[in-house]
């Protein structure tokens, strides 16, 4: 087997919070070649298992894996399964979309997001912990109605009129997308240089262009003087042919190499190893390659065990899924 000195290895775990059963998983996964995890931080989380969280990032540190960390779901603002409690504590901080819905989602704009997301950075520094995970920070948005977009919110209203001095059109205009675009990119410059003086590493997770996050222009994330790495996820859906997944990657790493040559950053791509189906195991393998000629040297999956064991994610035939992304890493021509 060819080793891969340079080479970053990671998935995602969640879901067990006992750390006697995590200290055997990340066992298995050092034994497996790993060199990196990232652990699942939700608003649960930092609410009920702050001392066990620790516990569970830093027993991963001493086996030798290096942690990245994502606030899972917190406020919806971030991708994740779990579910956030902030709009419904902090009425009135609901993201609105333009047919007038609240949305279960806190705005971006919210200071109680601000303030919540640092006390959240003030847990995690405490941690050993190596990367800030901003996974895919996006504006609301429901799979099958792409069109209502967010946030129409009272401060948004606001914001939007006192920086273009008329009233927030309700459909997407071109002043709309840059209003969107530059209300979230400071909000995360706010949030890595948090991180940073923390003393902690970050990276930015972009959604693919097909959903409308709300960022387009990803130089904008890469140029942000905090922010270590850019990655994405082009996740292919289910019927997508093999052709359409490999080319999703081949853009996408493509794209992020780019991107973060131009700004010296570093690239990492996400691999879908979750809902993956019966016979289409060979999609994680070609994922994990096709990334990797396309110069990517940080590939993480999602999920551990190809999500095994949360049932809405699992993949058909789990273990085979899961194998696909371990033998992946032997094919890689160096
Ligand atoms: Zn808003």
């Amino acid at each position: 087997m060819v080793s891969h000195h340079s080479l970053k290895r990671g998935v995602s775990y969640f879901g067990v919070r006992n750390p006697k059963h995590v200290f055997q998983d990340m066992q298995d996964l050092k034994k497996s070649g790993f060199t990196h995890v990232l652990h699942t931080y939700s608003e649960e989380d930092l609410q009920y298992y702050r001392e066990t969280m620790k516990e569970i990032i830093d027993i991963s540190v001493d086996l030798g894996l290096s942690v990245y960390v994502n606030p899972w779901g917190v406020g919806r603002v971030f991708g994740g399964e779990a579910y956030s409690e902030l709009v419904a504590k902090n009425p009135g901080t609901a993201q609105i979309s333009a047919d007038g819905t609240i949305q279960p989602a806190i705005c971006p704009t919210s200071q109680v997001f601000i303030d919540y997301l640092m006390n959240w950075l003030d847990t995690i520094a405490e941690t050993k912990a190596e990367t800030i995970f901003w996974d895919e920070p996006h504006f609301y948005f429901a799979k099958g109605n792409l069109n209502n977009w967010a946030c129409r919110c009272p401060n948004c209203q606001k914001l939007f009129k006192k920086a273009y001095g008329f009233q927030m059109p309700d459909n997407l205009t071109p002043e709309v997308l840059e209003f969107r675009e530059t209300t979230l990119v400071h909000f995360l410059r706010q949030m890595t240089d948090a991180a940073k003086e923390r003393q902690k590493r970050n990276t930015v997770c972009m959604l693919p262009p097909w959903f409308p996050a709300g960022i387009d222009d990803w130089n904008k994330i890469a140029s942000l003087p905090s922010v270590d790495e850019i990655a994405s996820d082009p996740y292919q859906e289910r019927n997508d042919s093999s052709e359409l997944v490999l080319k999703h990657y081949k853009e996408t790493a493509e794209r992020l190499m780019k991107t973060a040559k131009e700004f010296n950053k570093e690239a990492q791509m996400w691999v879908k190893c979750y809902l993956i189906e019966e016979g289409r195991e060979q999609d994680v393998t070609d994922s994990v390659l096709v990334s990797y000629d396309a110069g990517i040297r940080n590939i993480f999956a999602w999920s551990y065990k190809a999500s095994e064991y949360l049932s809405w994610l699992r993949s058909d035939n789990p273990e085979k899924a899961w194998l696909a992304y371990l033998e992946s890493f032997k094919k890689l021509s160096v």
